[in-house]
């Protein structure tokens, strides 16, 4: 693996895939699988709360922000059914409407990549953004847990300029992070589920609307259809 991880991160990278593969193997009811990466999720908090006083110290995500959530979140199939599980079991009937419709405008718009070359990213929110704040805050995706910055300011030029031009990481968290989100994506691609990058938007969509998706994540087929699938560069996907 070339990760740029320290030691230690790789460390609770290889502990977290190990650990999740373990309660995978031991799931007998596919029903159930879904949860195993629910709970590994919790790794996300051990990994935070075990960081360097000084790198949690430095963190300047507040409530109510919400700059990162203007940007492409690309996602894998599990953590889409995760928060579609959550909007189904928290989301009253008209917020689940709402929420339909503008997942579908989302999708629509996403899939104009497909046929527009020079499409690029219109940095609109998150479809999940409500308010400033994520409507599915304890069901949302690893690369929402993972992401922490030490500037807001960095994060709005960020935003901005469309790439990375201010390094608003912290060290000592960002690669803890992602070795607990790299290890529940590596341990479930390892178990032959979907292993496709989704558009965020565009899978909830789907997974709001049809039933089979968590159906056939379960079989370990592809969950989504091709025109959920991330694609940075803009091209039809495979
Ligand atoms: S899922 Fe929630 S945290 Fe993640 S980008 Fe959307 S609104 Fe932001």
């Amino acid at each position: 693996m070339s990760s740029g991880f320290t030691a230690d991160e790789e460390d609770l990278y290889f502990d977290t895939v190990e650990a999740v593969q373990r309660r995978l193997r031991k799931t007998r009811n596919p029903a159930d699988l879904l949860a195993v990466i629910r709970e590994a999720f919790k790794g996300f908090e051990r990994a935070f709360a075990s960081a360097p006083v000084a790198a949690r110290a430095a963190v300047a995500c507040r409530a109510g922000c919400g700059t990162c959530c203007h940007n492409e979140v690309a996602v894998q199939a599990h953590e889409v059914l995760i928060a579609a599980e959550y909007v189904q079991t928290h989301f009253s009937p008209a917020d689940l409407e709402a929420l339909v419709a503008r997942a579908a405008a989302h999708r629509t718009a996403y899939a104009a990549r497909l046929v527009d070359p020079a499409w690029v990213w219109p940095k609109t929110p998150c479809v999940l953004l409500r308010e400033g704040s994520c409507s599915i805050y304890e069901g949302r995706p690893g690369i929402c847990r993972a992401y922490h910055s030490n500037s807001l300011a960095g994060c709005i030029t960020n935003l901005a300029a469309g790439h990375e031009q201010v390094d608003v990481k912290i060290r000592g968290l960002r690669g803890r992070m992602f070795a607990v989100m790299l290890g529940i994506d590596q341990a479930a691609e390892a178990a032959g589920f979907d292993e496709h990058a989704y558009d965020l938007g565009s899978a909830l969509h789907e997974a709001l609307t049809n039933s089979q998706c968590a159906i056939r994540w379960m079989r370990r087929e592809p969950a989504f259809p091709a025109d959920c699938r991330e694609d940075m560069d803009g091209h039809a996907p495979a």
